[in-house]
């Protein structure tokens, strides 16, 4: 049986809080809005003998230098949304911002919560059905059931669950950093590298390891300051989670295209970057015809389970009106 009780600690310095997650003993999690953990810590599925409390860290900053934007991990989603830097340099980031959750989660969840929330399949919260993913080996309920909201790429034999987040998306697609901190030292890696697809692990969501925190993610200057739109498709207006969601960006000269970027959400375990579609787009005119054959390119691998066998096609056309809509701007 889970253990019911926790210890609970407050760092005060970033040192303090890796030595708390590397030597505190047994299981420790870490605390920042807590819009992710603490419902999981209600259902006892996430059951830590520590929980290490890191909003008196100092990861609250948004600064821009020599074109990169650095943002501290504990950065408010709704702060990060509203801030002049994001809207002006990434307003792509800013929309996505805007599209996840609600306004009250928003002024809680913090970036780095952000990224480490864990998805939303309805298995993994149901104690009586089978999840790879929060029991390894005991099997995958979805597969087999309701998949409606689930993936169609890079999905494997032991989880077909997607990563929830609209944030993310747009930082796979702007080509973000994410640096970490822990007991052998700093390391930074390429935003698209810090989830991961399923495979035979589907228990680990991303690749931070064992005592590491998220400090900070930088954006690199770009030239998507105008043409990028960020479109959700969702059961319902507000509060409701992407069945496909796309973050596109173009960079458009004298009425050629001369870089997109296009990722997804919803339709993955992690934000699903498209890179032959954005390739496919490199010097072409920004046309219906030419986002029509990208996005061809960006569906032409989707696998469909049984309830979700609308995405493909929801995918081929969110893409297009995406293109068509940052195009338009
Ligand atoms: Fe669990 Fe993944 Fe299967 Fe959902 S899709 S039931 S999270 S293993």
């Amino acid at each position: 049986m889970y253990p019911s009780r926790f210890r609970y600690e407050a760092p005060r310095s970033i040192d303090e809080a890796i030595e708390l997650l590397r030597d505190g003993g047994g299981e420790a999690k870490v605390l920042a809005g807590g819009q992710s953990l603490v419902p999981l810590l209600k259902l006892r599925f996430a059951a830590p003998e520590l929980l290490v409390d890191i909003n008196r860290l100092p990861l609250k900053d948004i600064q821009l230098s020599e074109g990169i934007l650095h943002i501290g991990a504990l950065v408010l989603n709704s702060d990060l949304a509203a801030h002049d830097l994001v809207k002006t340099h990434h307003p792509l980031l800013a929309q996505a911002l805007l599209a996840g959750a609600s306004q009250q989660l928003r002024n809680m969840a913090t970036v780095g919560g952000n990224m480490m929330q864990r998805t939303r399949c309805t298995y993994f919260y149901d104690t009586t059905m089978p999840c790879n993913k929060r029991t390894p080996d005991s099997g995958c309920g979805a597969i087999g059931g309701i998949n409606r909201m689930h993936a169609i790429f890079g999905a494997s034999d032991n989880c077909i669950a997607v990563h929830p987040s609209d944030m993310c998306v747009a930082l796979a697609a702007l080509d973000a950093t994410v640096t970490v901190t822990g007991p052998k030292g700093n390391r930074r890696m390429p935003f698209t590298d810090f989830h991961r697809l399923p495979g035979n692990t589907p228990q680990l969501d991303n690749n931070l390891g064992k005592g590491e925190l998220i400090t900070a993610v930088e954006i690199p200057a770009n030239h998507f300051t105008k043409n990028v739109y960020y479109l959700k498709v969702r059961d319902r207006a507000s509060y409701a989670f992407a069945l496909v969601s796309v973050a596109a960006a173009l960079d458009i000269r004298d009425g050629v295209i001369h870089e997109a970027r296009l990722a997804m959400g919803g339709v993955a375990h992690k934000p699903w970057r498209l890179p032959d579609a954005e390739k496919s787009l490199a010097g072409k005119t920004p046309t219906a015809e030419n986002f029509r054959i990208a996005a061809g390119v960006a569906t032409q691998s989707a696998k469909a389970y049984k309830h979700n066998m609308f995405k493909p096609a929801l995918a081929l056309n969110s893409i297009q009106t995406a293109l068509q809509k940052a195009a338009s701007v």
